[in-house]
C-alpha cells in the first residue's frame, strides 16, 4: 500500500530554538506505519533539520533554482538540495507566483538532481476550472513514467479555516482525473487542520494532505499524526472484514 503524505510547509517560520522545540516534541511521537511525513523547512534551516531528523521522516525544500551551477547570486540548486539530503522539493506553490516557464524547468532540474517534485496546482477562485489549463496541458504532456505527485491546492482555499467542501472537493478530484492521466496520486492542500482532517480522509480520495503555516506548531503536527493512526486503524480493520 502506497503511503499516505503528510506534508509541513513551514515557509518564512523557524528559528534555529523554535526548530529545535519543534523537533524534540516530534521526535518523541509515534508514527503511523502507513504515514511518510515530509518537512519543508527554509532553505537555511534544512541542514539543521536533516542533522535532527525523525526515523520515517523525509525532508523537502520549498522550492528551487532554475540554473545548475555558476554565477547566480543567491540562487539555490536542485543539486544543493540533493546534497544536503532533500528527497522531495515543492514546486510551483501559489504564494511564490512563477510563470509556467520558470516552473517547467525547476521541473527539470530537480529530475536531475534526483530528487522528486511536489507540483502544486489549484484553481484561482471557486469552479474557476479555465485557471488550470496551461498547468494541465504541461502535466498531460509528460511521460507517464515521470517520477512526480501533484498537490492540489485551490488558491482560493490557502491559508483559511477550512477547505473547500466535500462535494467540492470530488467534483475538482474527478476533473484532474479526467483530464491527466496522472496515476501517482494527489496530495490536498488547503485549510487542513485536525477538526477537519477526518473529513478530508473520509473522502478517500487523496493520497496526502499538505498544511502550510500550521504544521510547524508541534501540538497541531501531534494531532494531525495522532488522528492518522486512528483513521489508518480503522481502515486496515474494516478492509480485514
Ligand atoms: C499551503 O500554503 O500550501 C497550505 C496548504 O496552507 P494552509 O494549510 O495554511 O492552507
Amino acid at each position: 500500500m502506497p503511503k499516505y503524505f503528510l506534508i509541513g510547509n513551514w515557509k518564512s517560520q523557524g528559528s534555529t530554538e523554535e526548530i529545535h522545540k519543534f523537533l524534540s516534541t516530534i521526535i518523541r511521537l509515534s508514527l503511523p506505519e502507513h504515514v511518510r511525513p515530509v518537512l519543508c523547512p527554509p532553505f537555511v534551516y534544512l541542514d539543521l533539520v536533516k542533522k535532527r531528523l525523525p526515523i520515517g521522516y523525509s525532508l523537502g525544500a520549498q522550492t528551487c533554482g532554475i540554473e545548475t551551477k555558476g554565477a547566480f547570486t543567491g540562487e539555490i540548486t536542485a543539486s544543493m538540495l540533493q546534497d544536503i539530503g532533500c528527497g522531495y522539493v515543492l514546486i510551483g506553490h501559489a504564494e511564490r507566483k512563477e510563470s509556467l516557464e520558470v516552473l517547467e524547468q525547476q521541473m527539470e532540474r530537480a529530475w536531475e538532481a534526483n530528487l522528486v517534485p511536489i507540483f502544486c496546482l489549484g484553481e484561482e477562485a471557486p469552479s474557476a476550472w479555465y485557471s488550470l489549463a496551461k498547468k494541465i496541458s504541461y502535466l498531460s504532456s509528460l511521460p507517464a513514467s515521470a517520477p512526480f505527485y501533484i498537490a492540489y491546492e485551490p488558491i482560493w482555499a490557502i491559508g483559511g479555516k477550512t477547505p473547500p467542501s466535500c462535494g467540492y472537493l470530488t467534483q475538482a478530484f474527478q476533473y484532474l482525473k479526467s483530464h491527466l492521466k496522472f496515476t501517482q496520486g494527489f496530495i490536498y492542500g488547503g485549510g487542513v487542520r485536525p477538526e477537519n482532517l477526518k473529513e478530508i480522509l473520509d473522502l478517500n480520495i487523496f493520497n496526502g494532505i499538505l498544511i502550510g503555516q500550521a504544521s510547524f506548531q508541534h501540538a497541531i503536527w501531534t494531532m494531525l499524526l495522532e488522528i492518522l493512526e486512528i483513521h489508518g486503524k480503522v481502515q486496515s480493520k474494516t478492509t480485514l472484514r
